[in-house]
């Protein structure tokens, strides 16, 4: 069973800025990011809204941009052509039902295309510090090494172990935190477990 003062603790004095990676300015563009990450690096996605955001600079030309020239500009991203319909269509919802901007609501956020639990809980963890976690591949990745979950748990039950031992008040900053170990030193392949003080509870040892 991992120590969870010596997990929160690691964490900390590893990472103590983590934070999204996403580059965005207003509410409406981490929304946009968010769903255009799934299945991609953010560092793709970065570049890809680096132009977006600059020819559509709001919300309403967004609503209104040309399917094929957003096609174009994201299509290095998987998917592109579904992500690039939900583009223009999530920022159509946001302007004819919420005034442009993000509703901190739940089921308006999972009636929007593209956007399912993961993408959500990103969003309000970061634009309301809702304590809810966005459970990537590397969140899955950690917990399953580190015998927080077990290897055939759900995601769903994956966030539910990781609830059970987080505070509240740090939801948002281990989110972050465990989602940086596992890019870069939880790794999926070469891990640097030479140099990892949570060895003595991880199952790849
Ligand atoms: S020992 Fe290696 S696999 Fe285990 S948690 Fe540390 S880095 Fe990851």
């Amino acid at each position: 069973m991992i120590n969870t003062e010596l997990l929160f603790s690691y964490l900390d004095e590893k990472y103590p800025d983590a934070h999204c990676e996403l580059v965005y300015s207003k509410d409406y563009e981490l929304l946009i990011a968010v769903m255009l990450s799934a299945q991609t690096t953010d560092k793709s996605v970065n570049q890809a809204t680096a132009i977006l955001f600059s020819k559509y600079k709001t919300v309403e030309e967004l609503a209104k941009a040309d399917l094929s020239d957003v096609e174009f500009i994201i299509r290095h991203l998987g998917m592109y052509q579904v992500k690039a319909k939900n583009v223009i269509k999530i920022a159509q919802i946001l302007v004819t039902q919420y005034h442009g901007k993000v509703p901190h609501d739940s089921e308006a956020l999972l009636a929007m295309p593209g956007v399912g639990n993961k993408t959500k809980n990103c969003v309000f963890g970061e634009l309301f510090n809702d304590p809810v976690l966005a459970v990537d591949t590397h969140m899955q990745r950690v917990a399953k090494r580190l015998g927080i979950a077990c290897e055939k748990d759900s995601v769903e039950k994956i966030e539910q172990k990781y609830m059970s031992i987080i505070p509240k008040e740090r939801v948002v900053k281990t989110n972050h935190q465990i989602i940086w170990f596992g890019r870069y030193f939880c790794k999926a392949l070469s891990p640097e477990c030479a140099n990892c003080k949570l060895k003595q509870f991880c199952k790849n040892h």
